[in-house]
Order: C-alpha cells, then sequence, then structure tokens
C-alpha cells in the first residue's frame, strides 16, 4: 500500500445545512468514493470529471437526510451502488424529516433502497483503497466511521466533530452509545489520524483526545 499512491480526499459542503460530502480516491487511480452525498450537486461530477475519476461506491456514515439527500441523483448518474450501515438502512428507504431538510431541498426523491449493508468489521475494498467499518452508534443505531488505516483516514459523520459531538436527540439517538463510540472505538485508534466529520472542518484524534480530556465533566 505504501507505494499506491496518496490519498486524495475533496471536501465539497452540500445542502441546506452544511453537509460534508467527501470525494476519495488514490492518485494515479480512477476508483473514487463519495461519502454522504448530502444534495446532489453538479459539482460532485465536476470533481469526478475533474481528475478523470469513476464513482465505484456511494456510502453513508448514517442516514440522516442531510446526508443522503443525493444518494438517488449520484447512483442515477454513476451506476455505483449506494452503502450504509445495516441499522440505518430503513432511514434510506423512509427518510426522518429530522431537519426539515426534505421540505427545503424541494422535498420527494430521497427514498432509495440501499445496495449493500454494512456492519462493524466489515472491509469494504475499492480499487486501491481500503475501507474498514468502525460501528459508531449513537447519533443514529446504525452509524459507522470509515477508517483507511494506512492512510492515516477516519471519516466519522456525526460522531465526532472538531470540538464537538454529535446529538443525540432524534429518533434513534443514545448518548451513553455515543460517549462509548467515541471513548472506545476512536479514541483507541492511532492519534496520528486525520478525522474528517459530518460538518465543520476536519481534525486528528490527538486533537480531539486533548480536547475532550480538557472538557469532559463526565
Ligand atoms: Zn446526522
Amino acid at each position: 500500500m505504501a507505494d499506491a499512491g496518496v490519498l486524495n480526499v475533496e471536501r465539497l459542503v452540500l445542502g441546506p445545512i452544511s453537509t460534508n460530502c467527501y470525494i476519495v480516491w488514490r492518485e494515479g487511480h480512477e476508483d473514487a468514493v463519495v461519502i454522504d452525498p448530502g444534495a446532489f450537486s453538479p459539482r460532485i461530477q465536476n470533481i469526478l470529471k475533474q481528475h478523470g475519476l469513476e464513482c465505484r461506491a456511494i456510502i453513508n456514515t448514517h442516514g440522516h437526510p442531510d446526508h443522503i439527500g443525493g444518494n438517488g441523483a449520484l447512483r442515477d448518474a454513476t451506476g455505483a451502488p449506494v452503502y450504509v450501515g445495516a441499522l440505518d438502512a430503513d432511514m434510506l428507504a423512509e427518510p426522518d424529516d429530522v431537519f426539515h431538510v426534505l421540505a427545503r431541498s424541494g422535498g420527494q426523491g430521497f427514498s432509495l433502497v440501499a445496495d449493500h449493508t454494512l456492519e462493524g468489521g466489515n472491509v469494504l475494498r475499492v480499487g486501491e483503497m481500503e475501507f474498514e467499518v468502525l460501528a459508531t452508534p449513537g447519533h443514529t443505531p446504525g452509524g459507522i466511521s470509515l477508517l483507511l488505516p494506512d492512510d492515516l483516514t477516519l471519516f466519522t459523520g456525526d460522531t465526532l466533530f472538531a470540538c464537538g459531538v454529535g446529538r443525540t436527540d432524534f429518533a434513534g439517538g443514545d448518548e451513553e452509545a455515543l460517549w462509548r463510540s467515541i471513548f472506545e472505538v476512536i479514541f483507541s485508534l492511532d492519534e496520528r489520524i486525520r478525522v474528517y466529520p459530518g460538518h465543520g472542518p476536519d481534525t486528528t484524534i490527538a486533537a480531539e483526545k486533548a480536547w475532550h480530556g480538557r472538557s469532559r465533566i463526565r
């Protein structure tokens, strides 16, 4: 993997509540993964085109509408299958309008059946990239984080942000589960790992450990 080419991560901020969509590919290879296309935007396809990429997989870190809104259109445009954590699959079929995103995005068209579901411990190989699936429930029951261990890269969805954590007051939220996901799963990883969250800027595990160590009052 060491000489397989540097990992590229391109962030697009999409949709009515500024959700991070990531396009991930390895330099020198055409295979790309799109994580959380919160809304369909020509900017996704522009980046694919600009770098000569083929979208091979669409992965949702969880099933909230601001992360899944572009699934259908992107799947239609690229033919790439949609993946989501097994316990969130029903949220794609019947989106829960927690943020009134559906109405603000023009309404219908969100619902689809995921092509594949993922569980903690699964490894998804896409071209020369290897995504380890970590079960990180709490924000939603089926929330997952995606780890590329050789690249020290982690996508955390709405589980962990720079200086913050995901909300647990939506349907299916579980505060205890969220803290376990952060402290027992994510914080057990290599501290050098760069963290790409579902909203806001990227960070590192070391930085978040330091921040949570200072702020934790439990
Ligand atoms: Zn969310």
